[in-house]
């Protein structure tokens, strides 16, 4: 058993220190936010994550985790620390570190023993050198200290079994003994375990996120040809993925990415690059790509709504960035809204989880019980999210409940070939075979540009 503080109890950090603590430590979580603990401490998960409050409560009453708004608290008897705070986009797309400052300032101040840190929250390559200067520059009196990078690769919506289940743990350090008592920390994960240097594991996550980004992008530059010249994506993106030098994952043809970590992740790549002289061109093509997806939803809505979409009531099917999740950062869904929003559409969604967020994310957007309700209040339904309730809709009483049946499938959900049977007018990305697109899913002559 070790003695773990971790700061910020978001997504990462409350998936991390409630792992760490099933697996046998005592585990104290911070945040600076009282609002946040006060709910931990009613036995309340601020975030929706699936299995999370279960394994919460399990761990408090087993008195292995604790929650506070104290570092000095939790950094009592704490061998490590890990800093799981916030990195969001700043103006010119660089990762904002204020939350690290104030997160590597205070354990600074609080330290009363020497401490492993360790940056789990993604950071621009160089900042491990860099918290390290802040707490030397911030301690009281000298004590000794580490950091260790050892990023995170969880996904929203399957935190806890990517936590307990890593297809790699990547520490870097200048240290190889604190490496190594990190490494002994994920021991029972039974993992692969990449030992590098702090640069180079910072490298290694943005890395990983842009090259799955640039998957996302490609297959939907695929997408866009395949309507284009009459393929259909779903099967090129099938008979491309059997083949392992490829792999199947992350090519699905959709609205894009979202969330809070590809798009910040990209754009903070694209500006390190920038900033020390590369031309990161690839990676400006991948958020443009990513980009127009969002203006393809809006296109094909316009079209088929004979042109304008203004007074028009558009129905969103998913708000969440991706499905098993609360979260509406960068959501494509809450992207696209405000587009129709500003062509004059009146807007309204349906989420399981995600509507508290999104209704305060985007003002004027109506919120409907079902997507029943939804439907009856459509003038049209574009499908953001891919939650598995919306796979299984009974559709042919969808398409009775719509005055007129129109459907804009942004994820590829529903069969192109029952839609048409059951009389609905509808696309999808990539799919070219709609009786009315002429070969073209309707975007013929766009070149791609939905304006
Ligand atoms: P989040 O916004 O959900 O949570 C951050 C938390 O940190 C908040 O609760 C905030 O109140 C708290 N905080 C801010 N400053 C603090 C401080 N000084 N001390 C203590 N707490 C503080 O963020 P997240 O989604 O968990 O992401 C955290 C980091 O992990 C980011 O760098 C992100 O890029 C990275 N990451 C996220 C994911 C993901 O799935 N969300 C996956 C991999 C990596």
């Amino acid at each position: 058993m070790k003695n773990i503080a971790v700061a910020g109890t978001g997504y990462v950090g409350l998936s991390t220190g409630t792992c760490f603590a099933d697996m046998g430590n005592r585990v104290t979580c911070i945040d600076i936010s009282e609002e946040k603990i006060n709910m931990l401490r009613n036995g309340q998960a601020p975030i929706y994550e699936p299995g999370l409050n279960e394994m919460i409560a399990r761990n408090v009453r087993g008195g292995r985790l604790h929650f506070t708004t104290d570092y000095a608290e939790a950094m009592q008897d704490a061998e490590f620390i890990f800093i799981c705070v916030g990195t969001p986009s700043g103006v010119d797309g660089e990762a904002d570190l204020q939350y690290v400052r104030m997160a590597a300032e205070t354990v600074a101040r609080c330290m009363t023993h020497p401490i492993i840190v360790i940056n789990k929250s993604t950071v621009p390559v160089g900042t491990g050198d860099w918290v390290a200067d802040i707490i030397k520059r911030s301690q009281p009196e000298p004590m000794e200290f580490s950091v260790v990078s050892c990023p995170e690769f969880t996904r929203e919506g399957s935190a806890l079994y990517d936590f307990m289940n890593p297809d790699r743990v990547v520490i870097g350090s200048r240290s190889r003994e604190a490496a190594e008592k990190v490494a002994q920390l994920h021991l029972p994960l039974r993992a692969r375990i990449v030992m590098t240097d702090l640069r180079t594991a910072e490298m290694i996550k943005y890395a990983s996120n842009a090259f799955l980004a640039t998957k996302i992008s490609f297959i939907n530059e695929i997408a866009v040809i395949c309507e284009k010249l009459g393929a259909d994506v779903e099967e090129v993106a099938q008979g491309m993925g059997f083949d392992r030098r490829i792999g199947a994952q992350f090519l699905n043809a959709g609205l894009g990415y979202g969330g809070s970590c590809f798009p910040k992740d990209v754009k903070a790549l694209q500006h390190m690059a920038l900033v020390h002289g590369s031309h990161p061109s690839l990676l400006r093509a991948v958020i443009d790509i990513n980009r127009d997806m969002r203006r393809w939803a809006v296109f094909n809505l316009r079209d088929m709504a004979g042109g304008s979409l203004d007074g028009k009531r558009i129905g969103v099917l998913g708000l969440a960035f991706k499905p098993n999740t609360d979260d509406i950062r960068e959501s494509p869904a809450l992207e696209i809204a405000r587009m129709l929003q500003s062509e004059g559409a009146h807007v309204a969604g349906y989420d399981p989880v995600a509507m508290p967020n999104a209704s305060r994310a985007v003002p004027n957007l109506h919120l409907a019980e079902d997507p029943y309700e939804l439907a009856e209040k459509s003038d049209a339904l574009l499908v953001c999210t891919e939650w598995n309730e919306f796979k299984q809709l009974d559709l042919g009483r969808i398409k009775e409940l719509m005055k007129k049946p129109i459907v804009v499938d942004g994820r590829n959900i529903y069969d192109p070939a029952k839609m048409y049977e059951l009389g609905f007018r509808y696309r999808a990305v990539g799919r070219s075979y709609a009786p009315e697109s002429n070969g073209s899913n309707g975007v013929n002559g766009t070149n791609g540009k939905y304006d």
